[in-house]
């Protein structure tokens, strides 16, 4: 027999211990589940419903912007791999591969990492003349990384979800206008739908995309003291092009190499929410990115019990521009469902019994604050509005707050340690070099340069590690 999931109240503490708390307020609020198969996870329907309301979300600024959804296979020919040597070396120890091989070039076949290569072999074929560009295509799917092998439910796995967008330009300029178009893209994502506020850099050469030019980056700050990466946008410049043969016959009637960018974020941001703003009782969602909005729980007695239903479902039709879910289930009690809807971080929840139904009023709670407020059912519709709203804007303060006063300013090394024990955001002057981050990653146990923000002050500082002349300021922490 399975052993049966434990759907009680959270026992631990987020500020006591953060990796524990996360995994149960996962598992309690019925996000995702740990699966047989070795790193991999499974993701529940209301895990599912948040991760759907980010790809609606998407897809919508995706058509804005003339982006449109395609699918490209699982496996990719092992030769794919060879053709842009970084990219084939910064992927090699993920790649898994399939014992089958390919039956008509008996070829070995890799299950996707990244897509690449797949899609690029495909656009050599498709793109011929200035009039084909740019090209704009993305994809959700799933994607493959062996070398993962302990689960971090939604943060780590060996397989997740994700979308990849891949466009073709003309021009340099295009491309990187394009490139930094779409990380603003995810940052607003980031911070005005999941009240998650983030910093926009660069990545340094050691951190960058096997095969980029240049990798752009958004980073989040969870309340322990980590940074999460929530999006990537590359600049590929024209090697993958080069490699895959990709080009067009310009308006002067010459051959051409085009420019590349490839883009994502995955399942990850699901991640994001939980640790930005769960609590001790469980999840805290944002109302733009919640599943369900508001949670009516009436309070049933067997004498009124039809006037309270139909007071509920008058109540669900007045708020029908929200995500309502009526809790009537008989075989709970109302203080029961109070609990499960706090675990699962629905932002409003009313309340209605008899008693509210003689003052024409109802009971809302708000679960970022617990605040409790009796509201006239005149005004019902107008204080909905302002408290979802409210908890939005309150939620993303909060996380805001903490992530800037957490960023320290260090000159010297020894700074530089006493804030990676602080569990700081450090912001150093730093030489980029790839030998000098490792030092730095092996010296502070895991601290690495996140970014190079995107808003520099020049400097003529030395690097705070090895003493070379540094150009920019770094953030730099630990990471998940
Ligand atoms: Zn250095």
């Amino acid at each position: 027999m399975a052993e049966k999931l434990d759907t009680k109240g959270i026992t631990v503490k987020k500020a006591d211990d953060m990796p524990q708390w996360y995994g149960q307020v996962i598992i309690k609020a019925e996000l995702a589940d740990y699966s047989p198969v070795r790193g991999t996870m499974i993701i529940r329907p209301y895990g599912y419903a948040i991760w759907q309301k980010i790809m609606d979300y998407f897809n919508t600024i995706l058509k804005d912007l003339g982006v449109e959804n395609a699918y490209f296979p699982l496996f990719i020919p092992e030769n794919f791999f060879h053709k842009e040597a970084e990219h084939a070396e910064g992927f090699s120890p993920e790649v898994a591969w399939v014992e089958n091989k390919d039956e008509d070039s008996q070829e070995r076949l890799a299950i996707r990492p990244t897509s690449e290569t797949i899609m690029y072999d495909s656009y050599a074929r498709w793109i011929r003349s200035h009039r084909d560009l740019p090209l704009r295509m993305n994809q959700w799917c799933n994607v493959v990384r062996w070398e993962v092998k302990d689960v971090k439910l939604f943060l780590r796995s060996r397989e997740f979800l994700w979308q990849e967008g891949h466009c073709v330009y003309e021009t340099e300029e295009e491309c990187d206008r394009e490139t930094m178009m779409y990380l603003e893209e995810y940052a607003t994502l980031l911070e005005d739908v999941l009240a998650v506020p983030v910093v926009r850099g660069k990545k340094s050469e050691k951190e960058k995309f096997a095969g980029a030019k240049y990798t752009t980056t958004i980073e989040a700050f969870m309340p322990d003291g980590k940074f999460l990466q929530c999006g990537t946008s590359h600049n590929l410049g024209q090697g993958f092009a080069k490699a895959f043969g990709i080009n067009y016959v310009g308006k002067d009637e010459k051959e051409h190499l085009p420019w590349q960018n490839s883009w994502g974020f995955s399942t990850r941001l699901v991640g994001a929410l939980v640790m930005q703003h769960g609590d001790d009782r469980g999840l805290v969602l944002p109302p733009r990115i919640a599943p369900i909005q508001i949670a009516i729980v009436p309070i049933l007695f067997e004498k009124s019990k039809k006037d309270t239903l139909r007071a509920c479902s008058q109540l669900k039709k007045k708020l029908s521009k929200y995500e309502v879910t009526i809790d009537d289930r008989e075989e709970y009690s109302a203080g029961w469902k109070f609990n499960q809807w706090e675990m699962k971080g629905v932002p409003l929840r009313i309340e209605i019994g008899p008693k509210d139904i003689e003052k024409d009023q109802v009971v809302i709670v708000r679960r970022d604050t617990s605040k409790k407020y009796f509201v006239k059912n005149e005004e019902l519709k107008e204080k909905v509005e302002e408290l979802l709203e409210d908890i939005q804007n309150h939620l993303f303060d909060k996380a805001h707050e903490h992530l800037k006063k957490s960023i320290v300013e260090v000159e010297s090394w020894d700074e530089f340690l006493a804030a990676v024990d602080d569990r700081k955001i450090i912001y150093a002057p730093f030489c980029g070099a790839k030998d000098c981050e490792d030092q730095i990653k092996d010296k502070t146990k895991g601290a690495n340069s996140r970014c190079f923000p995107l808003e520099q002050k020049e400097t003529s500082k030395k690097c705070v590690y090895c003493g070379s002349d540094a150009r920019l300021y770094a953030y730099f922490g630990k990471n998940y």
